[in-house]
């Protein structure tokens, strides 16, 4: 694994203002100390204890993102060195990040998680539920969650069409949420989207992010972890 080339190449490919996020979850200390090398800052796992753990062991200047499922257990595991927690898809998981971020006296950034694949087991609010929430006094008054953006996952499929409509729904999906409930906040700009194999068509879809693992790091070895 070339990991300077595979940032590079990235790097080329996607426009300026797109934040990439180097997905390290399973990866060792030392691949992602070989990216960090490279300027890498910004890197993404999904699992609160090995998130927390790599940060006790990483540099300090690292942002960390988290992008998988949460539970609710296990946020205040993640709080102190997270930078945006990209995988918010119930009510109750905001309560605890506003709970455990006001004990930690921080403000935690977060994107909602929008199912936009309609596949079975995969997370995250449909519009409607998602609008509920946002109209609940609960989350009117949060104070140390803040909302930045959405995220979501494409279909694994090899049917580019469909890859770029559902990324299209979320950059509509955006839209709308940013009009109907966000219009003050300047900071809810950012679209999460694209992975190893979809990104390019997520740029051009209009995504602010994205969460690159195997095309930087190889494929991931799940027997081994
Ligand atoms: C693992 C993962 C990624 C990265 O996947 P690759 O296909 O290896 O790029 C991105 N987003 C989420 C939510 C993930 O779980």
């Amino acid at each position: 694994m070339d990991i300077e080339n595979n940032l590079r190449h990235i790097k080329e490919n996607i426009l300026d203002n797109v934040k990439l996020i180097a997905v390290s979850k399973t990866k060792p200390i030392e691949l992602i100390y070989q990216a960090y090398n490279c300027g890498q800052r910004d890197f993404g796992e999904n699992k609160a204890l090995e998130l927390r753990d790599k940060a006790e062991l990483l540099p300090k200047d690292i942002q960390w993102h988290f992008i998988g499922h949460l539970q609710t257990n296990k946020v205040k595991y993640i709080i102190p060195s997270i930078s945006l927690i990209h995988s918010v898809d119930s009510l109750k998981l905001m309560k605890e990040i506003e709970k455990q971020s006001s004990k930690f006296n921080k403000t935690t950034s977060c994107l909602l998680q929008i199912d936009i694949a309609n596949e079975e087991n995969k997370f995250g609010f449909d519009l409607k539920e998602l609008k509920e929430v946002l109209n609940t006094t609960k989350f009117k008054g949060f104070k140390n969650l803040k909302i930045i953006g959405v995220m979501g996952m494409g279909s694994i499929t090899e049917d580019k069409n469909k890859t770029k409509s559902e990324f299209a729904q979320l950059k509509d999906y955006f839209n709308k949420l940013k009009q109907e409930f966000f219009a003050d906040n300047n900071d809810f700009k950012e679209i999460s989207m694209g992975m190893s194999e979809d990104y390019p068509i997520a740029i051009n879809e209009g995504s602010t992010m994205v969460r690159i693992g195997s095309k930087i790091f190889g494929e991931r070895d799940y027997n081994n972890n």
